[in-house]
């Protein structure tokens, strides 16, 4: 039996990555800061299915004692500091938990057994300020953020571990993605939630930054099915993941408010307190490496996105009422 091993496993990707190896007949272990407060956060159903461990990004004797004592087939380092508004937050925190904590994974690994396959779930800031459009597995770095540069120098240690030792270590170059597990500080979550909060005559208006900004959005649960599939190849190596599309927040919006019969425009302002900074050029991907070489692209479309996140808002309000 295949025993993965999963970092972050109480966040949006941990427990879409859970089910999906629960299906696969995978025993599931989550490495966790907390056990109880973990399996308080899982939904029931994945918590009465996964075993849980605790573990310290900041120690490597702890996760070396960890790797050893559950032997895991393939390590998922999915435990890092949330981007979005929280990319500044904590510089020093970032560095180690995004950055650092991925060095001491990969010499616990090699301590323990080379043998142990590790995904990376590194992130489409790392090209911050993009330097060309779709960006690729080639595109330069340029990251704008402590968060960035932690998961530039988190890739960065991967790629030397493969090449040095041998090992089999790769990153997956994320783009964003969403679920209605998707934190409430994100902007996708926020228009759901209050959409439907909207329909519900919970709330009246909806205040978000600039209308136009664009991003390239998936579905995580495709997301993580490529992480999958990048740990059965018969080499490591690094991949974009993302959608190939952009989409504005405008446009999110306007499904998302469409879906429950409303006119976004009657709802939404548009304000400077939510405005981000440094709003970069185009911000999409090109996932035609993972296409050709892992067989995967994206099941869910922008709008069927747009479109579950809305009704799962719906029925979470709806029951809370
Ligand atoms: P998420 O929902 O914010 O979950 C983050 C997870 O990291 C949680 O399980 C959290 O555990 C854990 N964590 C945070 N700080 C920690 C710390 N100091 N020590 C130990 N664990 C810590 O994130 P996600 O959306 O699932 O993303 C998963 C991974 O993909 C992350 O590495 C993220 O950077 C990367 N990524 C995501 C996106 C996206 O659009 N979602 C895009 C690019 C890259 P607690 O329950 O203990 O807080």
């Amino acid at each position: 039996m295949k025993v993965a091993l999963i970092t972050g496993i109480t966040g949006q990707d941990g427990c879409y990555l859970a089910e999906l190896l629960l299906g696969k007949a995978y025993r599931v272990i989550g490495a966790v800061r907390d056990v109880g407060v973990a399996r308080a956060k899982l939904p029931v159903e994945l918590a009465q299915r996964v075993e849980l461990v605790k573990w310290n990004m900041s120690s490597q004797a702890e996760m070396k004692e960890v790797i050893e004592r559950v032997k895991p087939s393939e390590i998922y380092n999915l435990a890092a500091y949330s981007s979005g508004s929280g990319m500044y937050d904590d510089p020093v925190g970032i560095g180690d938990v995004n950055g650092l904590a991925v060095l001491r994974i990969l010499e616990a690994i090699r301590e323990v057994d080379t043998e142990i396959r590790l995904c990376q779930a590194s992130s489409r800031e790392i090209f911050g300020e993009a330097v060309e459009s779709p960006q690729t597995e080639c595109t330069r770095t340029n990251p704008r953020s402590p968060y960035g540069a932690a998961k530039v120098f988190a890739d960065a240690s991967i790629r030397i571990y493969r090449q040095r030792y041998d090992m089999f270590a790769a990153s997956a170059i994320l783009f964003n993605h969403e679920s209605p597990r998707r934190g409430l500080s994100f902007v996708t979550r926020k228009i759901t939630y209050e959409a439907a909060r909207i329909k519900l005559g919970l709330g009246t208006q909806l205040s978000l930054g600039n209308l136009d900004a664009r991003r390239d959005w998936g579905f995580a649960g495709d997301y993580v099915r490529a992480m999958w599939l990048m740990l059965q190849q018969s080499r490591p190596d690094d991949y974009v993941v993302c959608t190939g599309e952009s989409h504005s927040v405008r446009e999110l919006c306007e499904y998302a408010f469409a879906h429950l019969g409303l006119d976004y425009r009657d709802y939404v302002r548009e304000g400077e307190d939510s405005y981000r900074p440094n709003e970069p050029a185009l911000l999409v991907g090109s996932a035609a490496k993972a296409k050709r070489e892992l067989g995967w692209s994206p099941e869910i479309g922008f709008r069927t996105l747009v479109s579950m996140m809305v009704d799962a808002d719906l029925q979470l309000l709806d029951a809370k009422t």
